[in-house]
């Protein structure tokens, strides 16, 4: 599972990184006034679960409020790669020395996981691993033993920063890596990592946990209160995780499972237009969300296309170990498509809300018998 930038900072800050002072808008109205507020100039930043945004004009900066409100307005109306900005993060503007680059992820090949660090950080990463890999720093920890302090200095010294520099930047990476581990993460990764007058701050945080491993981080997945996500999520107290496009729609879904004697566990909303990307990640959170028997997806495509959800939901479950028991109800636009993404998959599905719903609690009144 992604996590948004924002919640990627953090929880990398719990763990002593530093960051800097910023907060969430909504409106670019609250990005105005979050600037008065905490003072200019700003960096104005599109919440959104895919990289690039810098190239993508996702990143811009404002020397006043009212500069703040028309670049706010423009990131909210911009779609990044398909995923539409819904919430920005509003940020004090550092200056910029200069930017590294510390990732540690899972080195698939060798089975370990593997840090990467360059003294040139910044967007142009992934051109730099192409034209100059040994300006790359890999080093591999042993997942046996504790990565030690250091290895992690070690690692800095490589990289040829400034010795002065050499604590710090250690000790940010051998925080990283604490990250890494305590989340069982797949990447955790600070791009740029940079250096200001106040030192060396995470200006961009990427986190991402690998699925199977969520249900032992239910505190992580409880605490992401729906505004940090692009997703409406309400916990309730049943066993069927009622998710719909529109809160229309969900609540419908909700009152079906109700009329048929079943208790819904979620009201989870997609909102109008969800990607791909959006779908996965609400399957990801009712499928790791224990009390959670049956999933109901009711979807009827609108400005929603029934072939993203459908695309959506085959990753989702490619992605998951866990058996999961999915009743989904697919119609609207696009609904051909979808329903043969899903035929093709396997999955089965229904274009009836009230029949799928019935489907959902009858299957869930099963697996309780089968369970008792
Ligand atoms: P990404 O393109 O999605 O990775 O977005 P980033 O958060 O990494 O931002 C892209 C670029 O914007 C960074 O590499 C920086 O050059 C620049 N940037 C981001 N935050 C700041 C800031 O606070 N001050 C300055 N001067 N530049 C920033
Ligand atoms: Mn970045």
């Amino acid at each position: 599972m992604k996590f948004f930038e924002n919640m990627a900072k953090r929880i990398f800050n719990q763990e002593g990184i530093p960051i800097l002072e910023g907060h969430v808008a909504y409106s670019s109205e609250e990005a105005m006034s979050i600037s008065s507020e905490m003072g200019v100039p700003v960096v104005i930043k599109a919440q959104v679960l895919t990289g690039g945004r810098g190239k993508a004009g996702g990143v811009k900066f404002a020397d006043n409020p009212g500069e703040a409100l028309k670049v706010a307005d423009e990131i909210l109306g911009m779609e990044i790669k398909d995923e539409k900005v819904k919430h920005l993060l509003v940020e004090k503007k550092a200056e910029i020395f200069n930017e590294y680059f510390v990732t540690v992820s899972v080195d698939r090949g060798a089975r370990k996981p593997v840090i990467l660090a360059s003294k040139e950080g910044g967007v142009e990463i992934e051109n730099l691993a192409k034209t100059n890999p040994e300006k790359i720093i890999k080093y591999y920890p042993n997942p046996l033993i504790e990565f030690l302090p250091y290895e992690a200095r070690e690692i800095a010294r490589r990289m040829g920063v400034e010795s002065e520099l050499i604590s710090q930047m250690g000790d940010i990476i051998w925080k990283l890596y604490k990250v890494f581990e305590k989340y069982d993460a797949d990447t955790a990764e600070i791009n740029p990592l940079v250096l200001t007058p106040d030192g060396l701050i995470a200006a961009d945080a990427k986190l991402v946990v690998e699925n199977d491993s969520l249900f032992r981080h239910q505190d992580l997945v409880k605490t992401l209160h729906y505004k940090e996500k692009a997703v409406d999520f309400v916990q309730l107290d049943g066993d069927i995780a009622v998710i719909g496009n529109g809160a229309g729609l969900t609540l419908t879904a909700m009152d079906m499972i109700k009329l048929n004697g079943g208790e819904p566990a979620t009201f989870l909303d997609i909102g109008g237009g969800a990607s791909e990307q959006i779908i996965n990640q609400a399957l990801n959170i009712v499928l790791n969300y224990d009390p959670v028997k049956v999933v109901f997806l009711n979807v009827l495509g609108g400005i929603t296309k029934a072939d993203d959800v459908a695309r959506g939901v085959v990753k989702a479950l490619d992605q998951t170990n866990r058996k999961v028991h999915i009743v989904i109800r697919l119609t609207g636009t696009n609904e051909k498509e979808g329903q043969k993404i899903l035929e093709d998959a396997g999955i089965p599905f229904e274009t009836s809300m009230e029949k799928a719903a019935k489907i959902a609690v009858d299957l869930c009144n099963q697996l309780k018998t089968e369970g008792d």
